[in-house]
């Protein structure tokens, strides 16, 4: 502020000297400074303009000093007559900037103060005014700000945490990032220290990296691992450097945070993915190979060395196609040349590789062409092992044309074997003959030693079958007891006659089976081609007819087929159905056969015998019919009925009061098999009411020996019933003395076939003798059957025989026709009538 100082020094002299000095010296200063200094009266008119005023404004002292200001008349001269009142009216103003234009000048911008100018008794005389050019001042001061805003920008769009810090240590300010990074506020944080942010141990670990940065001007960089603002571990790397002040002093330090947190995990993800296909390929079961478009192994997974026994690296270079099957080569080099163009495969393609041992493997391939991949650049081929899948379905292939209990070939492939030869012999005008075999007796040793030995005979009669005959001959099981063999390339009937008997003479060899010796035989039919038919099923239907044929002509035989066996066929089918229509209708009746006491001619027992009153064919004979009932198993329908009628009439005739006897009843090997047969006998027993010591069951020797174990204490329960057993046809079998003696047994019926010829044989009577002598020493009853003549009579009675049967006493006859006889003491006061 300009002031004037009055002075109260009195002397006039002094004053108007002082007054001069003061007043040029004010002059000169005015005059000098580099203030622009101008004055005006209340009028406006100039009356002070110092050269400095002539600078600034580009207006001589001398052209203004008198006149009124240029601008006060121009454009905006209202606000500085307003201002000028203002101060007129004793203010001052400071610092007022203007634009400041003149002519073709550059505009300037100028601050301008103003004060009152006083006269005596403190009037105001004037204003003065003093101006400095800002033009240039402001004019960088501008840059600067816009520079400054600029940087500070700059800080806060960069992504990055930034901090900096004096060269005290304290932090002097943040960028945005920084703020948002750790959830703070700048201003709470800026006058601080590392140690207030992070504790002191961590504050040293920073100041002495940070110290060697500021001395040295080098960046240093760390990575850390900080905790962000949602509390979350962040991987970060933080990279310091220094800033100097302008002279080049260290002046603080500037921290740029780096978040590498996500570069971190995918980092990460990356080499657990890595390895992760390593462990996949390295632990597949299958062969994970990369080719070249050549086939050449360019990386091999170590499975090889499991699946092939090569080590992987020995691979590298080989070209995959050397290793492969000769014959699957070509079609492997089409599914690759496929997959080069295509870059995939339809489907896996199977090849055989040579294993390291020699064996050729299977493997079926699937691949992918990552030529373009560079990453793998080459065609990925993924092979497995199939080798157990295809023995699997060889086995399968093999179980399906073959039979499981004899590894023999089943029906379809004979078939299948008979067609082709069918062909062959079209070509070569060979004949060939379809053998149909049937185990004559299979069935009864099935019914009575149980499945397992019926399976252990059909492997023994399967592995003689195959020894009988020629290599190229093929041997089929057709099912149960039935085999079909083809004799492939044969003259005529020479060579399957030869083969049919020897496969005869092959069966008829004893087998051992369940323990036990048992004897079988076979019926062989035979078809010829082209004479007994064209075609596989003409051909094997004709054979089946020739074997029924020779069975029924008593089996152990062969037979070549002839077109009359057709007739007897349907004839055998017919009687089938009728027979079993004659079971349901009960068209059966029993007759009755005396059994005498050799000694005193008393009947001592009735064996009942059945007869078929068929419509068809009148009466017909057990012989007959029943091995058709056993085959079909109408035969315990049938025996039940026998049973049934047989004990029922033993009754009737006890209650007419006739001498009580025992009835005898034949029973099949199937009979006893049947589960509820005790059961039934029981029942039978009670229902007729007859007492069960007059009750005897006929079983033949065969059966009793057959059934083992099983027998023994099926015929216990029979005898502890009280009923008698007997052993038929004693002597056509095999039995051992041994076993017959556990056994409840009370007869043995000799058979008839020894009585018949006792008289002319020797050998027979001898055998008769022993028989006899045999039951004696085993306490058992003897009974001769078939007794036909008096001297057959007169033989067993010296031996000692106590019972006889046969038409030399009576035929057998009907129950109303027998009873006459049964009132009887003696039959043979009426034979030595007749
Ligand atoms: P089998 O048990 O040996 O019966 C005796 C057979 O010899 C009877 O034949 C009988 O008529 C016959 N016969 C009796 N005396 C003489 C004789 O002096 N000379 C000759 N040549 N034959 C004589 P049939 O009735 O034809 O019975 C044959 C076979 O049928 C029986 O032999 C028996 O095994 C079986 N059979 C008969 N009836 C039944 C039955 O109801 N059930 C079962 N399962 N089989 C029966
Ligand atoms: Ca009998
Ligand atoms: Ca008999």
């Amino acid at each position: 502020m300009w002031r004037w100082k009055c002075c109260q020094r009195p002397s006039s002299w002094y004053r108007k000297r002082y007054d001069n000095l003061r007043h040029e010296s004010l002059r000169a200063s005015v005059e000098t400074s580099p203030l622009a200094i101008y004055a005006i009266n209340p009028a406006g008119i100039v009356t002070l303009w110092n050269s400095a005023a002539e600078r600034l404004f580009g207006i001589k002292c001398s052209e203004i000093l008198g006149s009124s200001l240029p601008w006060v008349t121009g454009a905006g001269g209202d606000a500085i007559r307003d201002l000028r009142e203002k101060i007129l009216a004793g203010n001052s103003v400071h610092d007022i900037q203007v634009a400041w234009k003149r002519g073709g000048r550059t505009p300037r911008e100028i601050s301008m103060s103003a004060a009152p100018l006083r006269g005596s008794g403190d009037t105001i005389v004037g204003i003065l005014i003093t101006c400095t050019d800002i033009t240039d001042i402001k004019a960088t001061s501008q840059a600067l700000e816009v520079q400054l805003h600029f940087m500070r920008e700059l800080l806060e769009v960069i992504p990055n945490p930034i901090f900096y810090r004096g060269a005290g240590g304290r932090y002097i300010g943040f960028n945005r990032a920084w703020e948002e990074f750790f959830g703070v506020r700048r201003e709470d944080w800026i006058g601080k220290t590392p140690g207030d942010k992070y504790g002191g141990g961590n504050a040293a670990r920073f100041e002495i990296a940070e110290a060697e940065v500021l001395l040295s001007g080098k960046t240093a960089a760390a990575e850390e691992v900080i905790v962000d603002a949602a509390g979350v571990d962040r991987h970060i790397v933080k990279q310091i450097s220094r800033f100097t002040s302008p002279n080049g002093t260290p002046a603080g330090i500037i921290g740029v945070l780096t978040d590498i947190t996500a570069f971190k995990q995918a980092e990460e993800a990356l080499r657990a993915s890595e390895g992760r296909f390593q462990a996949l390929t390295e632990s597949a079961m299958d062969i994970v190979s990369v080719l070249d478009r050549d086939g050449r192994i360019l990386y091999q997974s170590p499975s090889v060395r499991h699946l092939l026994g090569f080590e992987p690296q020995d691979m590298i270079g080989l070209n995959q196609f050397d290793m492969v099957h000769s014959n699957d080569a070509e079609r492997l080099r089409a599914a690759f040349h496929e997959l080069v163009e295509n870059g995939t495969l339809d489907k896996p393609v199977e090849f055989r590789v040579r294993a390291q041992n020699g064996e050729w493997r299977n493997l079926e391939a699937i691949g992918k062409n990552c030529l373009d991949i560079p990453a793998v650049g080459g065609i990925i081929v993924n092979m497995r092992d199939v080798t157990d899948r295809r023995v699997i379905e060889e086995r399968i292939q093999h179980l399906a044309f073959h039979d499981a209990l004899t590894g023999l070939p089943n029906r379809l492939l004979i078939q299948d074997r008979i067609s082709q030869a069918i062909s062959r012999s079209q070509r070569t005008g060979q004949k060939f003959a379809v053998m149909f075999i049937d185990i004559d007796n299979f069935k009864n040793i099935n019914d009575t030693l149980g499945h397992d030995a019926g399976d252990d005979l059909l492997r023994g009669v399967a592995e003689r079958l195959t020894e009988s005959v020629r290599a190229h001959d093929t041997i089929a099981r057709q099912g149960g007891d039935e085999f079909i063999v083809l004799l492939d390339e044969i003259e005529g009937h020479g060579v399957a006659t030869r083969v049919a008997q020897k496969i005869l003479d092959a069966l008829r060899a004893p087998f051992k089976v369940a323990e036990l010796v048992q004897h079988v035989s076979g019926s062989i039919g035979l078809a010829l081609y082209p004479d007994d038919g064209r075609d596989a099923a003409t051909l094997l239907k004709n054979a089946d007819t020739a074997m029924f044929h020779g069975k029924d002509l008593g089996k152990n035989t062969y037979q070549f087929f002839t077109p009359q066996m057709n007739i007897a066929v349907k004839r055998r089918a017919t009687m089938e159905s009728n027979l079993r229509a004659a079971v349901k209708q009960g068209d059966f009746s029993l007759v009755y056969q005396p059994q005498i006491d050799l000694n005193t001619g008393e009947i001592v027992a009735l064996e009942a015998l059945v007869r078929w009153l068929s419509e068809e064919s009148g009466t017909m004979m057990p012989s007959e019919f029943i091995p058709l009932a056993e085959e079909t198993g109408l035969i315990s329908e049938l025996g039940r009925w026998v049973l049934l009628e047989s004990c029922r009439q033993n009754k009737a005739w006890q209650d007419m009061g006739l001498p009580p006897r025992r009835i005898a009843v034949n029973l099949s090997a199937r009979q006893l098999m049947d589960k509820g047969f005790i059961d039934s006998v029981a029942r039978i027993l009670a229902e007729t009411g007859l007492d069960p010591r007059y009750l005897e069951l006929e079983i033949t020797e065969s059966q009793v020996m057959r059934q083992g174990e099983g027998s023994v204490m099926l015929l216990n329960q029979i005898a502890d019933m009280g009923i008698h057993i007997a052993v038929d046809d004693f002597g056509t079998g095999y039995s051992s003395l041994s076993y017959l003696k556990r056994l409840p047994i009370g007869t043995l019926k000799i058979d008839q076939s020894f009585i018949r010829d006792m008289t002319v044989d020797p050998n027979d009577t001898a055998i008769v003798v022993a028989i006899i002598n045999m039951a004696k020493s085993l306490d058992l009853q003897i009974v001769a059957e078939g007794i036909e003549t008096a001297g057959q009579l007169a033989l067993l009675r010296a031996q000692g025989c106590g019972v006889g049967q046969g038409f030399c006493f009576s035929v057998p006859l009907s129950a109303k026709d027998i009873e006459p006889m049964l009132a009887k003491h003696s039959v043979f006061a009426d034979m030595q009538r007749a």
